[in-house]
């Protein structure tokens, strides 16, 4: 039996702390684990919500009865040292921040410009996540996951289905584990980090609570600029509002709640289609 608690707050499961109850969570601790809640979520036929650290959801408000799958006790890693690189196999519960210390220990490059968004390996490679012109899909060899049949299976990068903050795990599939090549470096990676970190720090809202880019750029232009000039910078709608250093960010002021994001993303997607005929995707991921 996999490992679970019932009646658990959403809202401490996602950065932006906006969220009702979920009636249970899973707590997998292997990819046998994961299997078998596969089989649950066919028998239930309850929809599987595979949940890294909530850095880009943001749950309804009220009790949700999906099959909520935390990937917390899934933070195992090896490392696989080879003359000139060094292959990371990651579970999908294994943070940023770990990479962080490991890629800083034995000084590789790759993955620093990918250092201070945060993340968990599985939410990483579902949002195929990225930063500075690099994504996560530049360094993964390979991915582990398990299908909506339960069949576990690995695929090469050249297998996945992925784009712009887009895979094809976001339609289906539990990430399990990622093999991160990343090669050894003759720079300095952590001064290169450090001032990568302090660049992040300048320019996100850093000291509220949110969830990141609230919507993909559109082709050729940032969203954040869309936003600022259809005068949404530091728009706020009741306790939700996006920030005033960097427009494309939700933050929560205190209390916000679901239904006031739900109305700010509304707000976004008529103006800026009203300013500049552009049609808004969301990069955050809703679950209701
Ligand atoms: C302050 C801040 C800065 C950010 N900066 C960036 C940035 O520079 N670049 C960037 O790309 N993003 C950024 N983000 C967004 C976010 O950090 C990334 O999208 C990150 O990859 C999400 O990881 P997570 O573990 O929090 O995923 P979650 O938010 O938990 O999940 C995201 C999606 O992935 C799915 N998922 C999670 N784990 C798995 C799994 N094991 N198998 C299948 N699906 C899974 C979830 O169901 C959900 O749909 C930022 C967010 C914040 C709050």
């Amino acid at each position: 039996m996999v490992d679970y608690e019932e009646n658990v707050n959403l809202s401490k499961l996602c950065t932006i702390r906006i969220g009702g109850t979920a009636k249970k969570i899973y707590f997998p601790k292997s990819v046998d684990d994961i299997v078998q809640l596969v089989k649950i979520s066919q028998d239930s036929g309850k929809k599987i919500v595979p949940l890294g650290i909530g850095s880009n959801t943001v749950f309804k408000d009220g009790v949700l009865d999906h099959l909520f799958v935390s990937t917390s006790q899934l933070k195992r890693y090896e490392i696989e040292e080879h003359k000139e690189h060094i292959i990371i196999k990651a579970e999908a519960g294994v943070s940023f921040k770990t990479l962080t210390n490991i890629v800083k220990k034995y000084n590789l490059e790759g993955f620093e410009k990918l250092s201070g968004i945060p993340a968990s390996v599985g939410g990483a490679v579902a949002m195929n996540a990225g930063a500075y012109g690099a994504e996560i899909f530049d360094i993964i060899e390979q991915v582990e996951w398990v299908d909506k049949n339960g069949m576990i299976i690995v695929s090469s990068r050249e297998e996945i289905e992925y784009g712009y903050r887009y895979t094809q795990f976001q339609r289906e599939g539990f990430i399990y584990r990622a093999d991160i090549k990343l090669k050894k470096s003759s720079r300095n990676i952590p001064d290169i980090i450090k001032e990568l970190l302090k660049e992040r720090n300048k320019k996100q809202p850093l000291d509220l609570p949110t969830s990141g880019s609230t919507f993909k750029n559109p082709d050729g232009i940032s969203a954040g600029y869309l936003l600022e000039k259809a005068g949404l910078k530091g728009y706020k709608v009741g306790d939700v509002g996006f920030s005033e250093k960097h427009a494309n960010f939700a933050v929560n002021y205190g209390q916000g709640r679901y239904s006031q994001l739900k109305k700010l993303l509304e707000t976004a997607e008529k103006l800026v289609g009203e300013y500049f005929g552009i049609k808004l995707e969301k990069e955050i991921r809703i679950v209701e």
